[in-house]
């Protein structure tokens, strides 16, 4: 599949902003605050300028964001809430 535009490059690890797999949307107030205006970040990046883990609550319901939310998402609430309720393993 031939590129018509470059990747970005995230700003604060300055690797590539993956088209497909990096792309995200959250909400306004999140990225007014925290993300790189007309620039792209990673997930990651973001949730480290947030102090805390990106929430299922965080992203728009923009049907990019699906993938998040079934996979990537649910499985980090599947953790936090197995965490919750089995905190006697730790
Ligand atoms: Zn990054």
């Amino acid at each position: 599949m031939k590129k018509t535009y470059p990747n970005e490059v995230c700003p604060d690890c300055n690797r590539e902003v993956v088209d497909y797999y990096d792309y995200y949307m959250v909400k306004d107030k999140i990225w007014d605050e925290h993300g790189c205006g007309h620039g792209q970040m990673h997930m990651e990046c973001l949730s480290k300028r947030m102090g805390r883990p990106l929430s299922i609550d965080d992203f728009t319901d923009a049907v990019v964001n699906m993938k998040f939310k079934q996979g990537y998402l649910a499985a980090l609430i599947w953790v936090d809430w197995w965490q919750t309720n089995h905190d006697y393993i730790n």
